[in-house]
């Protein structure tokens, strides 16, 4: 049992090779129409059981075309499967209230059209509205006409009461699934929109380059920072390194390499920084680190680490194998002067760094 529900399921789900077309019509059409077969079958089983073998044969007719619009789905032509959907059940409804009168329930089967109407895409609302309005328009029609026009209506009282209870429980059934189909389709929708979000907040705060984050995102971080300073006096400490003749790397072995480098040493960077606090990339080969709950002595020990790793690796970029050296100023956070002085004092010593020899941590 499980095996062929397994087997239904796939057949229904199967995917659709034009990518223009809506996956989750043809799959929605698909189970309506093998629902729908079933319905008329039963219709014109009843309708034979009542000798309406002419009415029973139209009911055919339809569990037949809706079996092509079935087929059709696996055939890149959702557009079209859609379309003889909606004619064939509205055909039928009309006729059918009309064959059988209005308490019979048919007509209801027009406004599950309409929700197949709404749930196409391809469709614009406009349009979609304006075939509701018709469709209305013709519900009222059958009304008013069943109601003027008594004599098409047939079959006894128990025939009606069958056929009114079989609809109420074909509706019921319809309406769940045309719900679950709305329902994963815009879960779906919101899953893929949320992940997106994501995505773009993630490139709106991280530098393409290196993975870090950007200038942008580190201020962010710095905030909340002096926030926490100003709050329980948490201390932190700035820092901005740069690369020592840097240009020359570029100029001797090309942007490439360049590239490499700069991240090669944001993993570095990343790694001694892990667990202390937070480093960014500043502006092309500067970068800005903030250690937390640090005093100035700590910060400087750290990247004195950092300065030696950096200072022995050997950077092995294609045929290309150099050494590099950075330049530190470091700075801790002060109430007094506020997160941009200390950041202009981290700067200001770092020149100093460079014209004093480079490859050191001023602080
Ligand atoms: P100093 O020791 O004084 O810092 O010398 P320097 O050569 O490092 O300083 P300078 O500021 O003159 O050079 C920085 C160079 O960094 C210039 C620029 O071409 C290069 N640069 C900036 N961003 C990138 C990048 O994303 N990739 C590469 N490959 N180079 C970059
Ligand atoms: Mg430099
Ligand atoms: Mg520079």
């Amino acid at each position: 049992m499980k095996k062929w529900i397994r087997k239904l399921h796939n057949l229904i789900t199967k995917d659709i090779n034009n990518e223009k077309e809506a996956k989750d019509l043809a799959v929605l059409l698909r189970v309506l129409s093998l629902i729908y077969i079933a319905y008329y079958i039963f219709v014109a089983l009843s309708l034979t059981h009542l000798y309406h073998y002419g009415h029973a044969f139209i009911a055919l007719i339809c569990a037949g075309l809706l079996g092509g619009c079935f087929v059709i789905t696996y055939d890149n032509r959702t557009k079209q499967a859609r379309r003889m959907f909606h004619i064939v059940t509205i055909v039928s409804a009309s006729y059918f209230t009309l064959m059988a009168g209005w308490f019979m329930n048919f007509q209801w089967n027009i406004l599950i059209t309409i929700l197949i109407i709404f749930y196409s895409l391809e469709l614009q609302m406009s349009k979609k509205i304006y075939y509701m309005k018709l469709l209305f328009v013709l519900i009222v029609a059958l009304a008013i006409f069943t109601h003027m026009a008594p004599t098409y209506r047939e079959g006894s009282e128990l025939f009606s009461f069958f056929f009114q209870t079989i609809h109420v429980f074909f509706y019921a059934i319809m309406l769940c699934i045309i719900a679950y189909c709305y329902c994963t389709k815009f879960n779906r929708a919101e899953e893929k929109l949320r992940q997106f979000n994501q995505k773009l907040i993630e490139m709106a705060s991280l530098d393409a380059l290196t993975q870090l984050p950007n200038r942008r995102s580190m201020n962010e971080h710095l905030e909340t920072l002096v926030y926490d300073n100003d709050r329980t006096g948490k201390p932190f400490c700035v820092a901005i390194g740069d690369v020592d003749f840097f240009k020359k790397i570029n100029d001797n072995y090309g942007h490439d390499t360049g590239d490499y480098v700069l991240k090669t040493l944001s993993e570095l960077f990343q790694n001694i920084v892990k667990g202390r606090g937070k480093v960014a990339r500043w502006g092309g080969e500067e970068f800005l680190f903030c250690f937390e709950g640090m005093s100035v002595q700590q910060a400087h020990a750290t990247l004195e680490i950092l300065r030696l790793q950096i200072e022995k690796y050997n950077f092995q970029f294609k045929e290309h194998s150099l050494k590099i050296t950075m330049t530190f100023g470091l700075e801790e956070y002060s109430q007094i002067i506020g997160i941009e002085s200390t950041i202009s004092k981290a700067d200001q010593k770092l020149y100093e760094g460079k014209n004093s020899g480079r490859n050191k941590v001023v602080y």
